[in-house]
């Protein structure tokens, strides 16, 4: 055990972490919060510059025991050691810090129920030292798979459907999957779980082989009516990738359908579909009132996935046309279909480059609204300039990092735009992620 240091932290960082001064240099301590009084250990080589605790001395009074068992060691939340009022805050105030020169950052929007929130559930399968099946996610910087029993930002159900199959295995002596050695079947689960509560499950398998996987469907669906389609995902690959390509369907139909802003959405195990239905509801709904859009307006869902926001649009302003383009075919598939099963004649998309599409539409296609929502590396500076050449009367931009929003947002208002609003939401409660609403009008 290397030396232990005491420390007192004085800021929270943008990686969440607690600063310290150590040697005039400031250092950062996961899980450590502004007043503390710590020991820690100091780390070197690729993580020089960090530090982990190994003893709160002083706690701050907006300290809570995490109610995760593995939080420490499992890397998928990050402030489960804070209360929920005082993470909401935390994400606030770095909003503020990156936005507040565009324009007032509202409050935060949060949970009320910060748990039990994703509907995407994915599980890693492996052996423990005892030999035992086991289940979990991997070590934020290992392979080994951290043992996760209940996940409590997961859907409830999906523990359940887990530890079911983890017993099948038992039963019917099915091994996960080794990648190293390239033995055994099942790799990962995969489960997605709509509003009403139906499921649906996906067994990722590294081998062509596996005997008793209609016995496995079967007992799933018959212990769990819930789930109500079961599929094999092959994915004989080398890859840190979940799914692979082939699929077969073992029970049901291969895809549930949820409901999000009043429009049906079929989701298959590869669909890319919010993981937190709610806030994402909430945060397109409010989007689409705030910035009033009506029946006069062309509208462009940029980066639209599949058709989510520009869906919900169609649907409730009346839009005269609206427009998704979205870079990856099989979620342009997917909207075209949710188009069609909806009835909404005013919406299409198109597959290709964000950037690429409003620079080549050129004056052929004039949108009132555009409405972007960019992975998290923003958007490209090609979108941005047609953007700006083309002079919609209203954009609205959904950012799920903060960063690349400040970074766009720079260009976007240099000249002919102002930002109304900025309302940052806690979609990925107890995470170091947020997402932020901003709304852009023209300048008069
Ligand atoms: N608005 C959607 C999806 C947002 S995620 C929803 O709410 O569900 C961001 C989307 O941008 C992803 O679907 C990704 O495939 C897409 N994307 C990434 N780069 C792109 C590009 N250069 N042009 C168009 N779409 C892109």
């Amino acid at each position: 055990m290397s030396k232990s240091y005491r420390v007192r932290c004085r800021e929270i960082n943008d990686n969440f972490s607690g600063t310290f001064v150590f040697n005039n240099a400031t250092l950062e301590a996961p899980g450590l919060l502004p007043g503390e009084l710590a020991e820690v250990s100091l780390l070197y080589g690729k993580d020089k510059g960090k530090a982990v605790v190994n003893e709160i001395i002083e706690a701050s009074d907006k300290r809570i025991n995490p109610p995760c068992p593995v939080y420490r060691e499992c890397g998928g939340c990050s402030l489960m050691h804070t209360t929920y009022d005082n993470q909401l805050q935390i994400k606030e105030n770095y909003c503020r810090k990156l936005l507040s020169k565009f324009g007032k950052v509202s409050k935060i929007e949060g949970m009320d129920n910060p748990y039990n929130y994703r509907n995407k559930i994915h599980s890693t399968f492996s052996k423990n030292k005892k030999g035992d099946i086991v289940s979990g996610l991997y070590e934020e910087t290992s392979h080994r798979v951290v043992e996760v029993d209940k996940c409590l930002v997961e859907d409830e159900r999906a523990s359940e459907v887990i530890k079911t199959i983890r017993e099948l295995m038992k039963k019917y002596r099915v091994m996960p999957y080794n990648e190293d050695k390239g033995v055994g079947i099942i790799r990962h689960v995969l489960l997605r779980v709509a509003e009403n509560g139906d499921t649906l499950v996906a067994i990722v398998v590294g081998s062509n082989v596996f005997p008793d996987k209609h016995k496995f469907a079967e007992k799933i669906t018959a212990n769990h009516p819930f789930v109500k389609s079961v599929v094999l995902n092959y994915n004989l690959k080398k890859t840190s990738l979940v799914l692979g390509e082939r699929e077969e369907i073992l029970a049901g139909s291969g895809f549930i359908v949820d409901r999000m802003c009043g429009i049906e959405f079929r989701i298959s195990a590869k669909s890319f579909y919010q993981v937190n239905r709610v806030l994402a509801e909430r945060i397109y709904m409010d989007a689409i009132r705030e910035a009033g859009i009506g029946a006069k307006d062309k509208v462009l869902d940029a980066y639209c996935g599949i058709g989510t926001i520009g869906l919900a649009v169609a649907k409730h302003t009346g839009a005269e046309r609206v427009v998704g383009v979205e870079l990856n075919g099989a979620a342009v598939a997917d909207a075209i279909s949710n188009a069609k099963r909806s009835g909404l004649s005013n919406v299409t998309f198109v597959q290709g480059d964000a950037g690429d599409y409003l620079d080549s539409v050129g004056s052929e296609e004039k949108f009132s609204c555009i409405i972007m929502d960019p992975p998290r590396s923003g958007a490209s500076l090609k979108f941005i300039k047609s953007v700006l050449r083309m002079k919609p009367e209203k954009i609205i931009y959904i950012s799920c990092n903060p960063v690349t929003l400040a970074r766009d947002l720079s260009e976007l208002t240099k000249k002919n735009y102002r930002a109304e609003l900025i309302r940052p939401y806690d979609m990925f409660c107890h995470s170091s992620h947020v997402e932020t609403v901003c709304l852009l009008s023209k300048k008069r």
